[in-house]
C-alpha cells in the first residue's frame, strides 16, 4: 500500500515485477498463467500542482484466441498518466477535456498491485485473436457465433 499523494508530491519512483498468478481477475482471460509483468510507477506534479502518477507496464501475456481457443501472445505496452482525486469529487472542465490524463479516485492508500491489474485489464483487446489464426474459416464462424459458449467450455474442461 502506498501513500500516493505524497508519492506524487515527492516525485517517487517504484519498480517491480508481479506474477500473473496473483492477478485474480486477469486469470479468466489468460491461456497460461505462468509469467509476470514489469511495472514502473512514478510520481508527477502537473502544471497546476495536480498530483499525478505515471504507470508503465510491460510484459507478454498469452490470451485465449477467440477463434481457435489457442494461446495468442499479446505484448503489453501500457503508459498511462493518472491524476489523483478524492473519491466523489467532480472532475473540472479542464480535466475532462484532457485526453492524456485519466482521473484515479482515491482516498487513503493505493494498492499498487490492484492498480496494475486494473490497467492491464483495461488495455486488453475485447476479443483477442491470432493475427493470422490457423483455424479454417468454417470452424472460425462457429467460434465467432458464440464466443462465450466457447469460453465456458474451456473453463469446464
Ligand atoms: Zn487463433
Amino acid at each position: 500500500m502506498l501513500d500516493a499523494y505524497r508519492f506524487a508530491r515527492e516525485a517517487g519512483c517504484l519498480e517491480g515485477r508481479l506474477a500473473l498468478l496473483d492477478f485474480r481477475r486477469l486469470l479468466d482471460v489468460l491461456a497460461r498463467t505462468d509469467g509476470w509483468v514489469d511495472y514502473r510507477l512514478s510520481g508527477v506534479t502537473g502544471d497546476q500542482g495536480q498530483a499525478r502518477l505515471r504507470l508503465q507496464v510491460t510484459g507478454r501475456l498469452l490470451l485465449v484466441c477467440q477463434r481457435c481457443l489457442g494461446a495468442a501472445a499479446y505484448d503489453l505496452r501500457i503508459d498511462r498518466l493518472l491524476e489523483l482525486a478524492p473519491e466523489g469529487s467532480a472532475p473540472t472542465q479542464e480535466e475532462m477535456e484532457d485526453d492524456n490524463v485519466d482521473i484515479l479516485p482515491l482516498d487513503g492508500a493505493l494498492a499498487v498491485d490492484a492498480l496494475v491489474e486494473d490497467e492491464v485489464l483495461l488495455s486488453l483487446p475485447i476479443a483477442p485473436r491470432h493475427a493470422e489464426c490457423a483455424l479454417p474459416a468454417a470452424a472460425a464462424g462457429d467460434a465467432r457465433a458464440n464466443p462465450f459458449a466457447a469460453l465456458v467450455a474451456l473453463k469446464h474442461r
